[in-house]
């Protein structure tokens, strides 16, 4: 192997550091054992660039059979799962005339939903309100949980709402979301789906400031009023709902038979 006696001699330092030029001269050493086989079998016009006929057979086999060389990102294995946890660490929400507050509800309800996916295998983060994390937050699914006042409006001033950015990116996974939440919160807590979005949803400020790639959805979790009993005795089971919301989206289960 002459061209391998010669490639050494021409990158070894005078007085080279023992680690580093063992090195070197195994990774030379199999780079040009591989070239000389590689090559024999290999149309240098299959090789990345076509370099075939410029560089030493050496380079060329270090582009084409040492993808261990690249630095590839290693995937997540479980999904990132984001939960604002409605006005913490900026504002109390809603209050009810005996002192409960929103933020509380949603706290609570955050907390248990994250023990919830934490155990089923998904990494979850809990964000506060104004959180500096969304600035270009990327997650798999990110949902803002948030409860609606506590005044008495009428008797219809009950239930759940759901809502995606009004822009959205990606439009089919958003809708995706949103329906996952709507169909298994219903079911799970018994709440109906109240029918009216408002701008403050659909606008929601964490919407425009979280990567575009980061699915998201705002859920109003119940009136505070007519509602209070679920949202305050029954936090695990309002979590659930948001739970299995999620893990709906996130394993791509069917909605097809069970979608109102
Ligand atoms: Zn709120």
């Amino acid at each position: 192997m002459g061209t391998s006696s010669n490639i050494n001699q021409s990158i070894t330092p005078e007085k080279p550091r023992k680690g580093t030029f063992y090195y070197i001269q195994v990774a030379l050493g199999v780079a040009v054992l591989l070239a000389t086989t590689f090559t024999a079998w290999t149309d240098p016009s299959l090789l990345p660039g076509n370099f075939g006929e410029t560089l030493p057979e050496a380079l060329i086999i270090q582009t084409a059979v040492a993808p261990e060389l690249e630095i590839i990102p290693t995937p997540r294995s479980n999904p990132l799962v984001a939960l604002v946890a409605g006005h913490s660490g900026n504002d109390s929400g809603a209050v009810c005339p005996d002192g409960l507050t929103e933020r509380s509800i949603n706290e609570t309800v955050a907390a248990f939903a994250r023990q919830s996916l934490v155990e089923k295998g998904l990494d979850v983060e809990v964000l506060q309100e104004f959180d500096p994390k969304l600035d270009g937050y990327q997650a798999t699914v990110l949902v803002s949980i948030h409860a609606d006042s506590c005044d008495y409006v009428n008797d219809q001033a009950t239930g759940f709402k759901v809502s995606s950015a009004l822009a959205n990116p990606h439009p089919e996974r958003a809708a995706r979301l949103t329906a996952c939440l709507r169909n298994r919160y219903g079911k799970t807590t018994g709440l109906p789906l109240h029918n009216s979005i408002t701008i403050d949803m659909t606008s929601y400020h964490a919407f425009s400031e979280i990567s575009p790639e980061t699915t998201a959805a705002i859920i109003e979790v119940g009136f505070m009023n007519l509602d209070r009993q679920l949202l305050t005795q029954n936090p695990e089971q309002v979590a659930s709902g948001i739970v299995e919301g999620i893990l709906c989206y996130v394993n791509n289960e069917d909605l097809s038979a069970t979608t109102p």
